[in-house]
């Protein structure tokens, strides 16, 4: 059985005033939590939903948002809905304690990420099977400089280094892992005070081999107000 934790319980204090909630800020006729719910409805592969809200004022907002979803894919699955918590991983773990106990695969995602695509999530469950974790990411065509002193004013002439770019990949999600995995990484992390930011470093953790899936077209994350109109783009091509 595989379930998707869809996140929707961040601040998203990046955003500016001007956007209340970036999951919710209307992106043409829709937004970006009800095209990720739409996404993972039209997997075949996903049988369960736990999805993660901030507020009681939100809660009720997503779970419309997501039977507006189920209607327009015509899929009914099983939904509960968990409060998240203060850090991405604490909404991680909460959504964990609350999938069932035949849940054999999680596959969590930051609902920021509106343009995933249903092909890539039955690729994912398919793939995870067989590599126990795995998660959407993309080879770096850019080159990558370090900094020493990062408070430094970056006008100010300081040693850099260029970083070897054929062995960086960018991550984004879905993330999908074994359920014992993802619980043992999440384990190891809060015993060892590290704040992870996704699922593979949480298992990593725990000295297990992970993969990679490039999904081959964009999987924008809206953080800043301009990311909006980029997906709207991108939605209208
Ligand atoms: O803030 P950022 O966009 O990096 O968060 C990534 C995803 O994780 C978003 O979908 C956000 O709603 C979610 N999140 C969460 N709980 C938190 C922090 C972030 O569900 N405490």
């Amino acid at each position: 059985m595989h379930a998707a934790i869809l996140l929707a319980g961040g601040s998203g204090r990046r955003m500016g005033s001007a956007v209340s909630d970036k999951l919710l800020h209307p992106i043409g006729s829709t937004n970006a939590f009800r095209l990720s719910c739409e996404a993972f409805l039209e997997a075949s592969s996903i049988d369960l939903f736990v999805l993660v809200f901030r507020d009681e004022s939100q809660r009720e907002e997503i779970k419309k948002e997501f039977e507006l979803a189920s209607v327009k894919t015509g899929r009914q699955v099983p939904c509960q809905i968990v409060k998240g918590g203060k850090e991405r991983w604490n909404s991680v773990s909460n959504a964990l304690s609350a999938c069932d106990r035949s849940c054999e695969f999680i596959h969590v995602h930051d609902c920021a990420r509106p343009m995933i695509r249903p092909e890539t999530i039955d690729r994912l469950a398919g793939e995870v099977s067989q590599s126990g974790a795995i998660a959407v990411a993309r080879p770096l065509s850019a080159s990558i400089r370090k900094t020493f002193q990062p408070s430094l004013d970056p006008h100010v002439p300081q040693k850099t280094e260029c970083l070897d770019r054929s062995a960086l990949w960018l991550m984004e999600t879905p993330q999908a892992a074994r359920k014992d995995w993802l619980e043992d990484g999440l384990r190891k992390a809060r015993k060892q005070g590290i704040a992870v930011t996704d699922e593979l470093s949480a298992i990593e953790l725990t000295e297990r081999k992970v993969a990679f899936l490039d999904p081959g077209y964009p999987n924008p994350k809206i953080t800043k107000e301009s990311d909006l109109a980029y997906v709207e783009y991108l939605l209208e091509k």
